[in-house]
C-alpha cells in the first residue's frame, strides 16, 4: 500500500481505493480550491489512471509511448534522447503532494523543482512522493543557484548544495541539474562552473546538466552552444517576448547543436492585466509555446487540480485555434505583469538596483498570488530597508511601460510580513 504522510492538521484526509493502489487524497479546509465535485472527479481520475499511467510513463522514458497509452504528445529533449510529454510540472508553487500525484497519474513525467523552492520543502515533498516509485517512471530536474563572481570556496559549497538536494529528494541522482538563473555570458562560459557541472555528471549525481535563464537574452543560448557542455536550457518563452525573432533564431541554433529546450514563464505572469486581476487563458499560452517544435516541454507551475486540468486540456489538444491566436494577439500591445528581464532599467537607476529581480518578485505576488516566493526572491537580493528613498523622482523609463518605483513600493513591504500570513 502506498501512503503519503505529508499532511498537517489543516487538512481532511480521504481515501480512494483503486485496484492495487490506495490513494490518500488530502484537500485543504481553508480554501475553496477543491470542492466536493472536484473531490469525486479526482477520485475517479486516480482510480482509472493509476492502473494505466505508471506503465505509460515508464514507456515514455524508453520511447515506447504510443498515442493509445497517453493522450499527451511526446518530444525528444535534444541530445539527451529522453522523450518527454510536452506538458511537465513546474513544482515551485505546489505544496500539496496530491496535486503531484494527480499530475503523475495523468501521464506527466517530468517534475521541475529547485534547491531554493520553499526553503527546501519542495524537494523534500517530491522526495517523499517518489520514494518507492520506479526510478524510470519519472524524470526529475532540480536547480542550484550561486553568487557571481564566484567565491573561493565555490566548488565546495556548490557540491554541498547538490548533496543536500539529493538528500532531500531521497535519490542518489537527479536526471537533470541546472545552474539556476544565469544572466551573463561569462557565467555560462565560466570554466569553474563548467568543471563543477561536469564533475556532478561524472560522479553520477546527475545524468544531464543545463542552466536556467529568466532573462530573454538570446546570447546566453549561443554561449551555451559555444561551450558544447550544456545538455538542456530552461528559458523564458512566451508570446510577449519583445525580442521574439532573435530568441527563436537562437533557439533554432541551440536545437541544431543538440541542446534540449524547456519553456518556462509561458503564462507571462498568470494574468492578462497589469493589476493581476484577470486570469490569463493558460491553454492558449501553452499551445502558443508548443507551436515551436524545438520546445520539448513546458513547465507551468500549476498548484491545484483546476490549474492541472486546464494544462492537461491544452496538452491533449495542443493545436492553437484561430480564436486563441486572436486572443493572444490582442494582449500583445497591452501592459501586463510580465517583465522582459531586459535589464535596461539597471543602467538607468543610479542605485543600480536589481530591478528585474524585484519585478519578478512583484509578478510572483500579484500574478501567481504566491507571496512566499516573492519574499524569498527579495530576501536573496539583500535590499536595504530604505530602498529608493534617495530619489525624488524615479529615473527609470521601462520599455514595457512599468512604473518601476510604484511596483517597488508595492512589493517590498512583503519582506516584513511574517511567513504565516503569506500565501
Ligand atoms: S522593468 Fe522594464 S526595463 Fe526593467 S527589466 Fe523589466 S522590462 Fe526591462
Ligand atoms: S526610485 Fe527609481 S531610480 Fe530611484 S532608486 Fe528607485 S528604482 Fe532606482
Amino acid at each position: 500500500m502506498e501512503k503519503t504522510n505529508y499532511f498537517d492538521k489543516s487538512f481532511y484526509i480521504c481515501e480512494a481505493q483503486a485496484d492495487k493502489y490506495t490513494h490518500i487524497i488530502i484537500y485543504p479546509m481553508k480554501t475553496k480550491r477543491v470542492n466536493r465535485r472536484d473531490f469525486f472527479r479526482l477520485s475517479a481520475t486516480a482510480g482509472v489512471s493509476a492502473i494505466v499511467v505508471p506503465g505509460a510513463a515508464a514507456a515514455a522514458r524508453t520511447g515506447l509511448l504510443s498515442g493509445n497509452e497517453s493522450e499527451i504528445p511526446v518530444r525528444t529533449l535534444g541530445r539527451t534522447g529522453v522523450k518527454l510529454p510536452i506538458l511537465s510540472m513546474g513544482v515551485m508553487r505546489a505544496d500539496n503532494p496530491n496535486v503531484v500525484r494527480a499530475a503523475y497519474n495523468s501521464g506527466i513525467f517530468h517534475f521541475d523543482t529547485a534547491h531554493g523552492y520553499q526553503n527546501g520543502k519542495n524537494e523534500e515533498m517530491l522526495g517523499k512522493f517518489f520514494t518507492g516509485k520506479a526510478r524510470d517512471s519519472f524524470f526529475i530536474a532540480t536547480k542550484g543557484k550561486f553568487d557571481y563572481p564566484l567565491k573561493e570556496d565555490f566548488e565546495e559549497t556548490y557540491g554541498k548544495l547538490m548533496d543536500l538536494s539529493l538528500q532531500r529528494l531521497n535519490m542518489d541522482h537527479v536526471d537533470l541539474f541546472y545552474t539556476h538563473a544565469l544572466d551573463k555570458v561569462e557565467e555560462v562560459k565560466d570554466e569553474r562552473v563548467i568543471a563543477v557541472l561536469k564533475k556532478f555528471k561524472e560522479e553520477g549525481k546527475t545524468r544531464f546538466i543545463g542552466f536556467s535563464a529568466h532573462a530573454g537574452k538570446p546570447e546566453l543560448l549561443d554561449a551555451a552552444v559555444e561551450t558544447g557542455v550544456y545538455d538542456v536550457i530552461l528559458l523564458s518563452y512566451n508570446f510577449k517576448l519583445s525580442n521574439l525573432k532573435e530568441t527563436e533564431d537562437a533557439i533554432a541554433r541551440a536545437a541544431k547543436a543538440g541542446i534540449g529546450l524547456v519553456a518556462m514563464k509561458t503564462m507571462t505572469g498568470g494574468t492578462e492585466d497589469a493589476a493581476g486581476k484577470k486570469k490569463i487563458n493558460a491553454e492558449a499560452c501553452l499551445k502558443w509555446a508548443w507551436k515551436n517544435e524545438h520546445i520539448t516541454t513546458a513547465i507551468p507551475g500549476f498548484s491545484n487540480y483546476d490549474e492541472l486540468e486546464e494544462c492537461l486540456a491544452a496538452a491533449r489538444n495542443p493545436e492553437l485555434t484561430s480564436g486563441e491566436q486572436e486572443y493572444l494577439a490582442s494582449l500583445c500591445g497591452q501592459e501586463m505583469l510580465y517583465c522582459q528581464q531586459c535589464g535596461k532599467c539597471r543602467t538607468q537607476c543610479p542605485e543600480h538596483l536589481p530591478i528585474p529581480d524585484i519585478m519578478r518578485a512583484y509578478m510572483y505576488a500579484y500574478g501567481y498570488k504566491y507571496s512566499r516566493m516573492s519574499k524569498e526572491t527579495l530576501a536573496e537580493l539583500e535590499l536595504s530597508p530604505d530602498i529608493c528613498s534617495n530619489c525624488e523622482t524615479c529615473q527609470v523609463t521601462c520599455p514595457s511601460g512599468f512604473d518601476v518605483s510604484a511596483k517597488i513600493a508595492a512589493i517590498t513591504p512583503v519582506m516584513q510580513v511574517p511567513n504565516e500570513f503569506l500565501t
